[in-house]
Parts: structure tokens; C-alpha cells; sequence
């Protein structure tokens, strides 16, 4: 189909051969860590040949190594949007953010890549039956994918994965063996199992074709920002982010992403590699702790401690190394957060993009917000976040038992109530904050607090851009909150406290202020009397800050 030779490398012997069979290991020094690489004597005929091609990661054949196409098992896999994520992105002061979506995979995850590639690799060299060990999503993906091919498949998980996951790979007629114990022990299990039964096994990122899926995720989000930004200065038509964001378990991923931009670079198409911003949870962070100290091995983790079983990796192998070295060259860093950070991010994300992710990618989210805060990540620069998977097995935790209203109004319940109680009921339900008014002459920063407060359910908002109108309103609307900035032209956000606290009813009305300025130990005592929240503008994540907007009457 192409001009391209498919080759194995040994990256520790430099050992190659033509691609035509399937290796555990290198046959001259023995490592078990091998490379496809790509040879051409032509350009390859990327951009224009991938127009007419159908959707899917299959786009890209040229750069995988399946021998022949008809071996390909392929649901559609790939081809995901890259979403602009213009709220976040206001919340945090930066320009150019994006989502790449892979929620849309065939089994809602970003597995669905890995196991499209993997299970066609076995198909094209005769292997029917196979073994893997899960944190979760693997083992849908990789049960869909075998049931396709006409394969079996034996998955060995832990018992941390949320039943609903486990549920949807035994309807695809996996075997699925819960082990009680660590990642790493049920991935030793799992090997044994194999051996004994001499059935393959595979092993992640040493796994050619698990790690050579994953470089699709990087050709489609390098192709989709050279139709954002237009090709660069010097005519190569895709584009490298500056920032590349996923929530990390066991690395395959990254370690994917950089050998694409490796091989945009290679054939002409984009320029450079991304820094990495690799997110781990804070009960489980091998590779980070590992990072702070300088280390190129990381240390077991012998006492996971994350609800958040997607990246329970405790032992984490050469991936950790091959990042870190990736990192020392072209900066970023590994980061945790806290399960309850993760869980934030996850219902911010959801209220202000619309998206709905696990746990596990809203882990990608506050370690984003975490390297934002810190400075490490600047306003102009383009991050992608990968959205590595879907939230409908979504853990039970990750809501308290008060999230749900509940209001009983069938006519049955509307007999045995007395009246009182139904009416108490829907003044409960009233007496969140109705009406608030923004009084800000920014008309983004005015947008951007207007879609935060519909988002949280806030009915009516009403916008003034400068002092003189904001209390013209305030005395026409009685709002029951004020969003107030304090730089305007005319009267002033000092202004218009001054007025309100001179009258009643207004100076009961709460006000909340927003402001970029450095306020002087002055302003600040002059304001603390008279407002009930003060937030600072481009740091809108804050907690205290959503709650100074929510404030306790909005629950
Ligand atoms: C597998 C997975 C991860 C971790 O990816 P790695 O690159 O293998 O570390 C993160 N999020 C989700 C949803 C996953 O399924």
C-alpha cells in the first residue's frame, strides 16, 4: 500500500530487523523494550493523501505496523474532536486551551486506540487467545476488540475497579479474574497465568503495538492544530502544542505522543515536541515522587492509596525513565493531586464545558489548574488536554448524599402530605439566589462570570458595564447579590459601596468583588467591612472563590 518499510529497533543494541514477526525480546541483547521505526525514500504523502480517507485512527496507516490491512480490527476508533475549551481557559487566564476528546472512542476511552492496534497485530501473526491485566478500561477495550476478532480473552483486574466497569467486560464474554492486591500483583498473576497456558500476554508499553497506537492521539492533534493556526513559519502544515496534559498510570500514552511528534518532525509535518504535564493522584505517585527527587527509577509505591483504581499503577517501569528524560530535554513535569482535587476539577469541568469525564482524566484537569496556579504553564501557550475517558462507570463517591433536591408531587404523596409540607418543600427549593447583578466594564470578564453563574443555575443575571449604571440597576432590580469589579471608569467599584452602605435596604445585599488590581492594606480593611467576598480576577478556581460566588444562599 505504501513506500514505507516497517523496521524493529533495539534502542539499547541497536539491533534492527524488517518487521515480520512478533518479538518478546531483542534477539541480540535480550531487551524486552523495542521500537517500530518508519523507513521512506519519499516524502510520505501526509496531509493531502489523509483527506479522502475514512474516519478513523486507520488514517495513519502508514506510520503502524500492520503488515497487511486486511487483519485490521477496527471500530471506528480515533478521529476524535479536539474541542476548544474557551470557559476553563477563561477561568485560568490562558488563550489557547483545548480538549481532545476521547471520551468519543467506540468503548468511551482512550484504550479503544491501544486495543484496535493490538488485537490486529495478533490477528495478523495467528494469535487467538490472549491475557491482560486492567486497571479497567483496558480490559473493555481490549473484550470489545477480542470479541470482534473471534478471540478469547482472560483479564486480570483488582478489586478497586467500580463494579459497573467489571460488569461491562463480562458482557462481551471476558474472563475476568478480580485479584485481591496491588496493580502489580494481579499483573504478576496474570503473566503466570500466561505462561503456564502459553497464551500470549501482553505487556503494556513493551508492547509495540499498544505504545505505536497511541502516537495517533498526537498525528490528529498536530493535523487539527495546522487547520486551527495554519501551517508555520517555515511551511510545515501541522503544528506541535507547547503543552501536552494526560493523567498518568502506567505512561503508555506520553510515551506514544512523543514518538509521533519524534516522526512529525522526521517526515516534514510539524516542528518540535511538546512539554509534558504528566498528572498522578497523590495516594498513588510513584513517578512523581520519583521526579522531586531527582531519581531515574522510580520506587514502588507499596500502599496505593487512590479511590481512583484507572491509575492505581503502583510499580511504575521504564516508561517513568523514558519521561523523565523526555522532560529534562524539553521541560514540564510530573505533578499529584488529591482524589478530592481530581473530583473538583471533574464537576467545574462538567458545569463550564459540558463535558463529563471519570475520575481519572479529571485528574489531567487539576494538575493543569495546579501548574497554572504555580506559573509553570503560560497564558499564550497551546495545551491540549487529553479527556482520556467517560464518567458513566463513574464511581459512587464522587457525589454526597445532598446533591439531589428531592420533591415528591404525585397526587398520592400530595394526600398524605399536609399542605405545609409541600409548600416548605418548594421554598426550599426558592430560596437559592435568584437575581444577580455583574457590574463590571470588562464585557469578557462580565460573559465569563455570567456563564459561571447560569452554570450553577442561577436564573436571572443582569450585566452593568460601569458604576453609574450598576446603581441606577441595583435600585431597580434589588438584586439578592452583587458581582462587583473595582476598576471603572466614572464611579468606581469604591463608589458604588460607598453608596450602597449608605442605604437601606441595599447595604444588605451581599456583595462579592472582583478585581485584578493589588489592593494596598488600605483598600483591603476599607473593603473587608463592607463586602462578603473578594476575589482576585484569572484565579476564578479557586475554592473559596466559587464559593464566594455560590455563597451559602446558593447552596
Ligand atoms: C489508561 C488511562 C489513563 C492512564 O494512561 P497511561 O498513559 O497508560 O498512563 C488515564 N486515564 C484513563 C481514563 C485511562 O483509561
Amino acid at each position: 500500500m505504501s513506500n514505507v518499510r516497517i523496521q524493529i529497533h533495539c534502542p539499547k543494541c541497536d539491533y534492527t530487523e524488517d518487521y515480520h514477526r512478533m518479538l518478546g525480546q531483542c534477539p541480540s541483547c535480550g531487551s524486552t523494550y523495542l521500537d517500530a521505526i518508519y523507513i521512506t525514500d519519499e516524502p510520505l504523502p501526509w496531509p493531502e493523501a489523509l483527506r479522502d480517507r475514512p474516519s478513523s485512527m486507520w488514517r495513519f496507516r502508514e506510520l503502524l505496523p500492520i503488515l497487511d490491512d486486511a487483519n485490521i480490527v477496527s471500530m471506528g476508533e480515533g478521529n476524535t474532536p479536539l474541542v476548544r475549551a474557551e470557559n476553563l481557559a477563561a477561568m485560568l487566564g490562558l488563550k489557547h486551551l483545548y480538549f481532545k476528546d476521547e471520551r468519543q472512542g467506540p468503548t468511551g476511552s482512550f484504550k479503544d486506540r491501544q486495543a484496535s492496534l493490538a488485537i490486529s497485530t495478533l490477528r495478523e501473526h495467528g494469535v487467538n487467545e490472549m491475557v491482560v491485566a486492567s486497571t479497567g478500561n483496558v480490559a473493555i477495550a481490549y473484550s470489545a476488540y477480542t470479541s470482534r476478532a473471534s478471540m478469547r480473552l482472560t483479564v486480570f483486574t483488582i478489586s478497586s475497579v467500580p463494579p459497573e466497569k467489571m460488569r461491562e467486560v463480562m458482557i462481551y464474554g471476558t474472563e475476568l479474574v478480580k485479584v485481591t492486591g496491588t496493580y502489580d500483583q494481579a499483573k504478576q498473576v496474570a503473566l503466570r497465568y500466561a505462561q503456564q497456558n502459553d497464551l500470549f500476554y501482553d505487556r503494556g508499553v513493551k508492547n509495540i503495538a499498544a505504545k505505536e497506537s497511541m502516537k495517533t492521539i498526537a498525528f490528529e492533534i498536530a493535523e487539527q492544530l495546522g487547520a486551527i493556526y495554519g501551517p508555520d513559519e517555515d511551511g510545515r502544515p501541522w503544528r506541535t502544542p507547547d503543552w501536552y496534559f494526560q493523567a498518568v498510570s502506567g505512561g503508555l500514552g506520553p510515551v506514544g505522543i512523543m514518538k509521533a511528534f519524534r516522526e512529525l518532525e522526521q517526515f516534514g509535518l510539524s516542528h518540535g515536541l511538546p512539554q509534558l504535564g504528566l498528572i498522578q493522584s497523590e495516594g498513588c505517585a510513584p513517578m512523581v515522587r520519583a521526579w522531586e527527587n531527582g531519581e531515574a527509577i522510580a520506587t514502588p509505591v507499596l500502599n496505593p492509596q487512590t479511590r481512583i483504581a484507572t491509575v492505581a499503577t503502583d510499580v511504575p517501569g521504564i516508561a517513568y525513565t523514558l519521561l523523565r528524560e523526555e522532560m529534562l530535554h524539553t521541560g514540564g513535569s510530573f505533578e499529584a493531586v488529591s482524589d478530592e482535587e481530581a473530583y473538583q476539577a471533574l464537576k467545574h469541568v462538567a458545569r463550564l464545558e459540558g463535558m463529563s469525564v471519570e475520575p481519572a482524566t479529571a485528574l489531567a484537569f487539576a494538575g493543569l489548574i495546579a501548574m497554572v496556579r504555580k506559573g509553570q504553564v503560560h497564558p499564550n501557550e497551546i495545551i491540549v488536554v487529553n479527556v482520556t475517558g467517560h464518567t458513566f462507570p463513574v464511581e459512587k463517591h464522587l457525589f454526597t448524599e445532598d446533591v439531589f433536591r428531592e420533591m415528591d408531587v404525585t397526587p398520592a404523596a400530595q394526600t398524605e402530605i399536609p399542605q405545609e409540607g409541600l409548600l416548605a418543600a418548594l421554598e426550599s427549593v426558592g430560596r437559592t439566589v435568584e437575581r444577580v447583578l455583574i457590574v463590571e466594564d470588562d464585557p469578557g470578564a462580565s460573559q465569563l462570570v455570567m456563564r459561571i453563574l447560569k452554570a450553577y443555575g442561577v436564573p436571572e443575571v443582569f450585566q452593568a458595564y460601569d458604576g453609574r449604571e450598576g446603581i441606577d440597576q441595583i435600585e431597580a432590580l434589588l438584586p439578592d447579590l452583587i458581582v462587583l469589579d473595582l476598576m471603572m471608569p466614572g464611579v468606581d467599584g469604591f463608589g458604588v459601596l460607598d453608596y450602597l452602605k449608605a442605604r437601606e435596604p441595599l447595604r444588605d445585599i451581599p456583595v462579592v468583588v472582583v478585581t485584578a488590581k493589588d489592593l494596598t492594606a488600605e483598600e483591603k480593611a476599607r473593603l473587608t467591612s463592607q463586602v462578603d467576598s473578594l476575589l482576585a480576577k484569572g484565579s476564578f478556581m479557586d475554592e473559596d472563590v466559587l464559593q464566594g460566588l455560590m455563597n451559602e444562599k446558593l447552596r
